[in-house]
């Protein structure tokens, strides 16, 4: 009988990958550690609530159709994608409202209302990120991982157009002067974890994906994702075991040949694809003694991207001035961002992202109630912050904060439960609660995330956010793909 390809983590870069592999008529045995799979993706339901608890903001969507794509299937039968409109209301510490819509009149209207000058560099900026998109897509973000060669042989004209130099924040200053634009532009940065007082401006690709693409909200809600690729997968003939946790990848001269469960049972496999975390699968799941101690030192050396502090929330009533995603901004962006990335602490007066699913899926709240998602960006797990004694205080002031906007939250409450960082990381093996893996906070960074080949195991393979090409839905949705690629590649030598 042949082995069949073990994927360790049901999470959505696990999952694409398994489909990817069975599409191509491989036997794929997907081991998920917790009773249902998605990973950062999940589903918390009480007291009549149903919460999406981790991504949000779905981008990108040509990204989301590659699995049904191998498999020679629509994504339109799996999942209904809706545009979102307006895609973000943002509410700035003065009080200000904009509405960033598609609708490009409209948009202009509200940034001319705020600087006339302004609707001119938004522009330029725009069109800037989609030359950012044409230029470095096919290096960084499409095909495999980018090598710096990658990068020199694009055209001289094209290299200088990288933005190399800058931070995101100098590239949308340097585009509009307006504070608050400037604000919204550098908000980017946080999709990957990230600051945009440190994060290269080649990084302001994101904002195409954003302000030129658009946002999709999976008809049913975010988890709707999951459960498409599950589906498809189980179609294939995926073999997908829940409640199965891994405690140890099997190596045998050189080349990963199985894994070991927590109750001892050993499987065997022609080949492995980890979904989880890299530097927590070298950590916790590779024998120190199967690893090259140079590749296993510079996994363990990681620095992570930002977490987040998250409270789930039932709330009476409903509240028009607030949108399916909203930011309120916080008064001095800076000092949120050294807050995290320099003082390893959350931020004291936070800018709070605020997802309602119930105002597009009624059933995820009680009649006459809303499911808000309250997301606030934290640092990842360190010796400055000790969640376990100070989230209940944090929560507090975050709840301060919204009431701070008059949304008069503590009086609807409901229902209420927080998510640290220190769950996130329990819960889907991240390291430090990382939500997007390694930083990107540094220039290089694309150049130095793991490759989704591991270059001291044979037939070991990485698939998910902290590999090729990064973190967030639709990329690790890429990444799965990338890693089943490279297993065929290698299995047809
Ligand atoms: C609060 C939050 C907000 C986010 N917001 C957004 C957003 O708005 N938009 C966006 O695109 N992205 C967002 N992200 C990021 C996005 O969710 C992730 O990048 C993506 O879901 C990660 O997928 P992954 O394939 O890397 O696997 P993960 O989701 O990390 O899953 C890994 C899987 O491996 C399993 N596992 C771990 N160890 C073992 C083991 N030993 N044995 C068996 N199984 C194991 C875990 O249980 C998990 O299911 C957010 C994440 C969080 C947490």
């Amino acid at each position: 009988m042949t082995q069949p390809i073990i994927v360790i983590g049901g999470g959505i870069g696990g999952l694409s990958a398994a489909i990817h592999l069975a599409a191509a008529g491989r036997d794929v045995l997907v081991l998920e550690q917790n009773p249902a799979v998605g990973g950062k993706m999940r589903l918390i339901e009480a007291e009549g609530f149903t919460f999406d608890a981790g991504p949000s903001t779905i981008t990108m969507r040509r990204a989301l159709e590659t699995p049904f794509a191998a498999a020679g299937r629509r994504l339109a039968d799996y999942l209904t994608l809706e545009p979102v409109e307006p895609m973000t209301r943002y509410f700035f510490a003065d009080g200000t409202r904009l509405d960033v819509t598609r609708d490009r009149p409209t948009l202009l209207a509200q940034i001319a209302a705020l600087e006339p000058h302004d609707v001119e560099g938004f522009l330029a900026f725009l069109s800037h990120a989609a030359a950012l998109h044409r230029i470095t897509g096919e290096v960084f973000i499409y095909g495999d991982p980018p090598r710096a060669r990658d990068i020199l042989r694009l055209p001289l004209r094209d290299i200088l157009k990288v933005d190399a130099w800058r931070t995101m924040h100098q590239a949308a200053r340097a585009a509009v002067r307006d504070p608050r634009m400037r604000q919204l532009l550098s908000r980017y940065a946080t999709y990957v974890g990230a600051s945009p007082y440190r994060a290269p401006a080649v990084l302001n690709v994101i904002a195409h994906e954003e302000l030129n693409e658009g946002i999709w909200y999976p008809q049913g809600g975010i988890y709707a994702i999951a459960s498409a690729y599950r589906q498809l997968a189980l179609e294939l003939g995926v073999e997908i075991r829940t409640e199965a946790r891994v405690t140890r990848i099997n190596v045998r001269a050189g080349r990963a040949r199985g894994v070991t469960l927590t109750d001892g049972t050993a499987l065997e496999a022609a080949a492995v694809i980890s979904n989880v975390d890299v530097t927590t699968t070298y950590r916790d799941l590779l024998p120190k003694t199967a690893t090259h101690p140079r590749v296993r030192a510079r996994r363990l050396a990681v620095e992570p991207s930002g977490s987040g502090f998250v409270l789930l929330l039932g709330i009476a009533g409903e509240t028009p001035q607030l949108d399916l995603h909203t930011i309120l901004f916080s008064s001095d962006y800076r000092r949120e961002f050294d807050a995290i990335f320099r003082h390893g602490v959350p931020p004291a007066e936070p800018t709070l992202y605020i997802n309602i699913t119930s105002k597009r899926t009624p059933e995820h709240a009680p009649p006459g109630c809303e499911n808000w998602f309250v997301l606030a960006n934290a640092p990842p797990i360190g010796p400055a912050f000790d969640w376990e004694r100070e989230a209940a205080a944090y929560c507090d002031q975050v709840l301060t904060r919204l009431d701070a906007f008059g949304l008069n939250t503590r009086a609807r409450l409901r229902y209420q439960r927080w998510i640290t960082p220190l769950e996130i990381r329990d819960v889907t093996g991240a390291w430090r609660g990382a939500l997007y893996g390694a930083s990107s906070n540094q220039r290089v960074a694309a150049l130095q995330r793991p490759h989704n080949r591991a270059p001291d195991v044979r037939k070991l393979y990485f698939a998910g956010g902290t590999t090729h090409p990064g973190g967030g839905v639709p990329m690790v949705t890429l990444s799965g793909g990338v890693a089943a690629r490279m297993l065929l590649e290698d299995t047809e030598d």
